[in-house]
């Protein structure tokens, strides 16, 4: 049998009961038997890359003996500290968590008829959990299809952020000037997150101390399972508002996704979900399908969450070839995705 070499990441905290602390990254090279082993690790921990039999995930130091149990192999430390160099990576084009709450209040103060900020909770470290209404009536709840969009459910994915905010902005001053778009906010109810995880966002980290947000959701096999707040806030917002449909954005990888991520086997809406993500992916030619199959089994995501729990329609966005991009990178996966999600408000929720 061919034997698989993976790299993992590992984030160690300096000191485990002080979970905020800068942390640690080390690499690790762990040798796996088989591709099942691989697939398996791949479940449980984030997949940072895979280049032919090497692949390279981010697990939590807690998780480490799990993982070299799946592995069935010893772990070998190559490289102790890695920080150095993530941190290296430019952050200047990217806002800040104020910045972004500062955008929010502005457009509120701006265009109060149709803009509404609503804070829906507070994360683990106390930052506000805010989301941005828009719709004609904003302070009304009228009988109007609603569609929620979110970003930054992984701390670390700072280019979803901008994709937001650029969708938000696109939605907000095309209203009364784009007929398309004014009849989307008179028509629908339109809520906006920029930052799902405000501890991830400002730490650039996907975890929640030990706990991957998008990892984080009830899902058939743990219907009873309890959420850091940053979810419990959306979970309760999401059954308030009884969206219609949902979007999570993502990077990286250029894909539309939608259940089931849990398991191989397709919903019964699997048809409808196809012809949305096909839809969305002719404004940018990103490959669409569903997540277990184009990417990996995962439990606990939310798009698995809000269609098996609410029944509606969840897609998932992993937007651009990285992370954070740089320069006019940035704007290219900006620009590709605003029309698709303009299309996603208006053909989902039906
Ligand atoms: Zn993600």
């Amino acid at each position: 049998m061919r034997t698989l070499v993976i790299l993992m990441v590992l984030m160690v905290t300096i000191c485990a009961q002080t979970q905020q602390t800068t942390p640690i990254l080390s690499r690790i090279e762990i040798e796996a038997s088989n591709s099942e082993k691989m697939m398996q690790l791949a479940t449980l921990y984030e997949v940072r890359a895979v280049n032919g039999n090497v692949m390279e995930i981010i697990i939590p130091s807690v998780h480490i003996k799990e993982a070299e149990e799946i592995a069935g192999s010893t772990a070998k430390i190559i490289e102790k500290d890695i920080h150095e160099q993530i941190s290296k990576e430019r952050l200047d084009e990217y806002p800040t968590y104020q910045q972004v709450q500062d955008q929010m209040k502005a457009w509120e103060d701006a265009y109060p008829q149709f803009v509404k900020l609503e804070q829906y909770g507070s994360s683990t470290s106390g930052y506000p959990l805010l989301a941005l209404k828009v719709t004609d009536n904003v302070n009304e709840d009228e009988n109007e299809p609603s569609v929620l969009l979110t970003a930054a459910t992984h701390g670390d994915e700072l280019i979803t952020v901008k994709v937001m905010l650029a969708i938000m902005k696109r939605v907000i001053e095309g209203n009364g000037a784009i007929q398309e778009i004014t009849e989307l906010v008179n028509n629908r109810e339109i809520w906006f997150i920029p930052v799902v995880s405000p501890d991830g966002y400002t730490r650039r980290q996907r975890y929640v101390g030990w706990t991957d947000p998008n990892r984080d959701y009830p899902w058939p096999q743990d219907p009873q399972h309890k959420s850091i707040p940053c979810i419990q806030g959306l979970r309760d917002l999401f059954t308030q508002h009884n969206f219609d449909a949902s979007v999570d954005y993502h990077a990286s990888g250029r894909m539309y996704m939608y259940p089931w991520a849990y398991t191989k086997q397709s919903p019964s809406k699997t048809q409808d979900f196809d012809i949305i993500a096909k839809g969305m992916a002719k404004y940018n030619g990103y490959i669409y399908g569903q997540i277990s199959k184009v990417i990996y089994v995962a439990q606990g995501s939310s798009c698995d969450y809000y269609h098996w729990r609410h029944k509606t329609t969840s897609l998932a966005v992993e937007v651009g070839r990285s992370k954070v991009p740089h320069g006019a990178e940035i704007d290219r996966v900006v620009a590709e995705n605003i029309d698709a999600a303009l299309f996603f408000i208006e053909k989902a929720p039906k």
